[in-house]
C-alpha cells in the first residue's frame, strides 16, 4: 500500500528553489518538501492544463519509456502516480517481463518475469500526472512564465537565483534560498551561471552518437503484436539503427526509429516504412505496412551524450544542486532519463533529511551512483557502434564481452532474461549479473 512520507517537525531546509518544472525539476521538489518550509518552482514555459508539449520539452513528441525502477521511484515521492497515470490512459497487461517484444543484441529476449507490470503511457501524460501531484503539495508553488538567469553567491555559497520575466524587459529580480536546484536540462545553464560567478564547474564528457530520431504515431489495435505494450530494435554494431512502438493512451501506437552517426531515418512517408523493414525487430515493418500513419514523422537530433561530473567538484558551493539531465543527458534510445531523475530526487530527499549539509557532501555521490549504472549500460553499448567517439568504457573488456554472451543466452533462458530486465529497468545493480547464480548460467549455455 502506498504511504505517505513523513514530515519531520523541525524541518532542515528554509526556501528550496528549483529552476525549471520539467520531470526531474518537479520529481526534485516533490523529494525536498518534507523537509523545506517552502519550495517555489520556477519554469520559464506557460504549463498546459493536462498532457500538452510545450517548448521547453520539444523531446515530448517522440517515444518515451518510463522504465519500472523510475515509476518505483516516483510512486516513493508522490504515493499515487501509478494510479495516476492509469486514470489518464496509460496501458498496463501483465508482468513487464511478458509485455512487450525486445530484440537486444541481434535476437528476441525470451519471455519471463520480473515482479512489475509492464506500464505504457506517452510522456505528456508522466509530466502532467507528476505535476499535478505536484501542485497539490501544501508548502509547493510552481511559478510558470518565469526565466532563471543566474545565481546568487555570498561568500562561496549559492544564497538564491536572478530571475527575469519573459517579454518584460531586462529588468531583473532576485529570490534567495537555502538550496537552489538546477533541473534546467542537458544544456548546462547551471554550470554557465556557476562559472560566472567565479564558483567551480565540473568536468563535462561527451560521447558524439549523432542520433537522429523520426517518429510517427498510427492506431493501435488490441491484437497487434500478439497484444502486447511495446515492441523495441536495438541496434548492433552491424546494423546501427534501431524503432520502437510503445502503446499510448487513446489506442495509439507511437513509433520512433533512430539511426547512429550515418544513419538517417526518412520523414517521408514510403522511406519511414521501408527504413522499419531494415530493423533486426521483425514487428515494426508489417505493423507499419499495415495503416495508415497518423502524421508526417517528425524528426529529431541528438548529437552526443552527455555528463558533468558534479561529485569530483572537491568545493561544489554549498546551497546549489543539480539533478536529471542538467547531470548526465543519455542516448534517449535506452528509455532512462526521467527514470534516472527520479532516483536522483529520491537520492536527494534522503540527503535533505540530513540537513542542508548532507545536500553538499552525500548527494553528489548519490546522484553519482545512479548515473553511473545507466552510463556504463548506455555508453559500453554505444561505443561498440562504428563511428561512435568518445573516451574508452570505464568497464573492462570482457564486461562487454560477458553482457553480448548473457543477451545471447536471454534469448532462451528467462532467468537470465529476468536478471537483464531488472538492471535494465534500473531495479538491481549491474553488478547483479555477475552474481554465481546468472553467471554460470551465461559461461555454462553461452
Ligand atoms: C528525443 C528524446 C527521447 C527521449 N526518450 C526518453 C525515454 O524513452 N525515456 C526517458 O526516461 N527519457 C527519455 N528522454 C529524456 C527525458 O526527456 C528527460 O530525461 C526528462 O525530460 C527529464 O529531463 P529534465 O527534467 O532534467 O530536463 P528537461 O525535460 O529538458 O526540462 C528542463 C526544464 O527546464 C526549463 N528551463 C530551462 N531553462 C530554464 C530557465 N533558465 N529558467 C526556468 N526554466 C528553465 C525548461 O523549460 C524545461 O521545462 C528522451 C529525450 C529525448 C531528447
Amino acid at each position: 500500500m502506498a504511504t505517505t512520507p513523513t514530515i519531520p517537525e523541525s524541518r532542515s531546509a528554509g526556501t528550496v528553489i528549483i529552476a525549471g518544472g520539467s520531470i526531474a525539476g518537479l520529481l526534485a521538489a516533490a523529494a525536498c518538501q518534507p523537509y523545506a518550509e517552502e519550495v517555489i518552482v520556477l519554469e520559464r514555459d506557460t504549463l498546459p492544463d493536462g498532457p500538452a508539449p510545450r517548448p521547453g520539452t520539444p523531446q515530448v513528441g517522440h517515444a518515451h519509456g518510463l522504465l519500472a525502477g523510475g515509476r518505483l521511484a516516483a510512486e516513493r515521492l508522490l504515493p499515487g502516480f501509478s494510479e495516476d497515470l492509469l486514470a489518464a490512459g496509460a496501458v498496463t497487461k501483465d508482468d513487464l517481463g511478458r509485455s512487450g517484444r525486445w530484440f537486444i543484441g541481434g535476437g528476441l529476449l525470451a519471455d519471463t518475469t520480473i515482479g512489475q507490470d509492464g506500464m505504457s503511457v506517452s510522456r505528456e501524460t508522466v509530466e502532467s500526472a507528476v505535476r499535478d501531484r505536484v501542485r497539490k503539495l501544501d508548502n509547493v508553488t510552481v511559478i510558470e512564465g518565469i526565466d532563471v538567469c543566474g545565481l546568487l553567491a555570498e561568500a562561496g555559497r549559492v544564497v538564491g537565483v536572478r530571475v527575469r520575466h519573459p517579454g518584460a524587459g531586462p529588468m531583473e529580480e532576485t529570490m534567495r534560498a537555502d538550496l537552489v536546484v538546477d533541473a534546467t536540462g542537458r544544456s548546462g545553464r547551471g554550470v554557465g551561471w556557476l562559472r560566472d560567478l567565479g564558483l567551480p564547474v565540473p568536468r563535462e564528457e561527451r560521447v558524439k552518437i549523432g542520433l537522429t530520431y523520426a517518429t510517427t504515431h498510427i492506431e493501435r489495435r488490441p491484437d497487434d503484436i500478439d497484444g502486447r505494450l511495446v515492441s523495441v530494435s536495438g541496434p548492433v554494431p552491424t546494423v546501427p539503427r534501431g524503432g520502437v512502438a510503445i502503446a499510448q493512451e487513446g489506442d495509439r501506437w507511437i513509433v520512433t526509429l533512430f539511426g547512429y552517426v550515418d544513419e538517417h531515418p526518412p520523414l517521408d512517408e514510403d522511406g519511414f516504412r521501408a527504413y522499419a523493414r531494415q530493423l533486426v525487430n521483425t514487428d515494426l515493418g508489417p505493423l507499419l505496412a499495415s495503416r495508415p500513419l497518423l502524421h508526417a514523422p517528425r524528426g529529431y537530433r541528438f548529437p552526443d551524450s552527455r555528463r558533468r561530473y558534479f561529485e569530483e567538484v572537491a568545493d561544489l558551493p554549498v546551497g546549489y544542486a543539480p539533478i536529471g539531465d542538467a547531470i548526465c543527458s543519455f542516448n534517449p534510445s535506452f528509455g532512462q532519463g526521467m527514470s534516472v531523475a527520479a532516483l536522483e530526487a529520491v537520492a536527494l530527499g534522503d540527503a535533505l533529511a540530513s540537513g542542508l549539509g548532507a545536500v553538499r557532501t552525500d548527494y553528489p555521490a548519490g546522484a553519482a551512483e545512479v548515473v553511473d549504472r545507466a552510463w556504463a549500460m548506455v555508453t559500453g553499448a554505444d561505443l561498440q557502434i562504428p563511428g561512435v567517439e568518445g573516451p574508452p568504457p570505464s568497464a573492462p573488456a570482457w564486461v562487454a564481452a560477458y553482457i553480448r554472451r548473457l543477451q545471447r543466452v536471454a534469448r532462451r533462458d528467462p532467468v537470465v532474461a529476468a536478471a537483464f530486465f531488472r538492471v535494465t529497468n534500473l531495479m538491481d545493480h549491474p553488478r547483479r549479473l555477475l552474481r554465481p547464480s546468472i553467471a554460470w548460467r551465461v559461461l555454462a549455455r553461452g
